[in-house]
């Protein structure tokens, strides 16, 4: 259809979530309405489609949610980054720093082809600290990461700034 959308209405914004003073950017809301859903990830695509992506990467669980579906308008496959531990097969790791302790990501060693042009899709961009560690996994299997986007960016957090020379796209920003 040609119907356009202020996805910004389709966010539902939750106070001291999950911690107080936290704004939580609540994207189920949207995911609920099957063609809010689809006009987000085609408005995804558009933005994206000049890049020449071989394949999309999303980090768990919203990354799934915003990464497969586009993969999919792109005509390209999907591959999971998962907290460590998750994946069966055999996998490399990257860690990143928490406000409380670390986090580790992993990806499958075969996941990506030295020299594929990858796009990393997650729901939403905060400190960037789990997309900079998404990147650093492409990178060790020899990817190459031509962008990044978002449902939600959130300005403030100035997270581009971790993502070094890459497209970042966010569709719904905040300040
Ligand atoms: P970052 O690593 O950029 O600081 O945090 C981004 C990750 O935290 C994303 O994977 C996202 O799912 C989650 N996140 C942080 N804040 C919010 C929020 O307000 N709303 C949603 N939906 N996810 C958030």
């Amino acid at each position: 259809s040609n119907q356009t959308y202020n996805f910004k209405d389709y966010i539902r914004v939750i106070p001291d979530f999950p911690q107080p003073g936290i704004r939580f950017k609540d994207i189920t809301t949207l995911l609920k309405d099957g063609a809010a859903y689809r006009a987000v990830i085609a408005e995804m695509r558009d933005a994206v489609k000049h890049l020449k992506i071989d394949i999309v990467a999303g980090p768990e669980a919203r990354g799934f949610v915003v990464g497969a579906p586009l993969a999919l308008e792109l005509g390209v496959g999907f591959v999971p980054i998962r907290k460590s531990g998750k994946l069966p097969g055999e996998t490399i790791t990257a860690s990143y720093d928490l406000e409380y302790g670390k986090d580790v990501l992993a990806m499958h060693k075969d996941a990506i082809q030295p020299g594929q042009r990858v796009l990393i899709g997650d729901d939403l961009l905060a400190t960037g600290g789990t997309i900079a560690s998404s990147i650093n996994l492409v990178k060790q299997l020899g990817g190459e990461v031509v962008g990044a986007a978002f449902l939600i960016e959130l300005l403030y957090l100035n997270g581009r700034e971790k993502l070094g020379d890459i497209d970042v796209f966010s569709i719904m920003t905040y300040e």
